[in-house]
């Protein structure tokens, strides 16, 4: 019998198989078959926070970089606020500033800085953060099966489709060799209070997101190589 994985519904629909990672992210292995996330959850909510990942700056910027098509195979050029990247033919970009000030050189030879397109407000993070702690807990199930489906993990699971009760933080890696060929997510099981939860790090062309639930049960995460910005369940 189906049930989602989510919300636990075993009277939806079942059509759809679901993508760990991002389709556009070139994931294609990743993939809980249809069964275990129901149409519902899958088309609304966690395509709304895959979207959201998908965005983040850090990775638009080295998806339009690297030339990584959408999952329809397009290349979008990428507006930044100062900055463009666009695609000439293949192999091709072409990076538009708005001032030789974001220009300096490097001992690499040149370097270059740009603002994002979004603020990084504590509802926004907070956005990203449940993207991340999706990532984690299908891979958790993926491993581990139905133990995550245990009530301990509804409080995760809630957080995870609805933010409410979500208290945490985003860590952003501060520095990192952005490396084109890595992709993944790291996660650490935890029980803290009665409830389990999860340490997650989503790490796709080397940018490192990371993020707990619940909060309060984070030994382990190195936090002083992060940038790290908080939130609440009412954000
Ligand atoms: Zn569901």
């Amino acid at each position: 019998m189906s049930k989602c994985i989510f919300c636990l519904t075993v009277s939806g629909q079942f059509l759809s198989e679901e993508h760990i990672f991002p389709e556009s992210l070139g994931n294609k292995t990743k993939i809980l078959p249809a069964g275990c996330v129901c149409d519902f959850c899958n088309n609304g909510v966690l395509s709304i926070l895959d979207s959201v990942f998908v965005q983040f700056d850090g990775i638009a910027m080295m998806k339009a970089l690297h030339q990584i098509p959408s999952k329809h195979g397009q290349l979008k050029a990428l507006f930044l606020q100062d900055t463009k990247i666009k695609h000439r033919g293949s192999g091709h970009v072409e990076i538009q500033l708005s001032s030789n000030e974001q220009v300096s050189s490097s001992d690499n030879g040149a370097q270059w800085t740009s603002i994002g397109r979004t603020k990084l407000t504590p509802s926004y993070i907070k956005q990203v953060a449940r993207a991340i702690l999706k990532q984690a807990y299908e891979c958790a199930f993926l491993d581990h099966g139905p133990l995550v489906l245990e009530g301990s993990f509804d409080p995760l699971r809630e957080a995870i489709l609805t933010g409410k009760n979500f208290d945490s933080y985003l860590a952003i890696k501060k520095q990192v060799s952005p490396d084109p060929t890595k992709g993944g997510c790291k996660y650490i099981p935890t029980s803290f209070g009665g409830v389990s939860g999860l340490i997650a790090v989503s790490s796709f062309f080397n940018i490192q997101l990371g993020t707990v639930f619940p909060f309060g049960s984070d030994e382990g995460m190195p936090l002083d190589q992060f940038n790290v910005i908080h939130f609440s369940g009412l954000d």
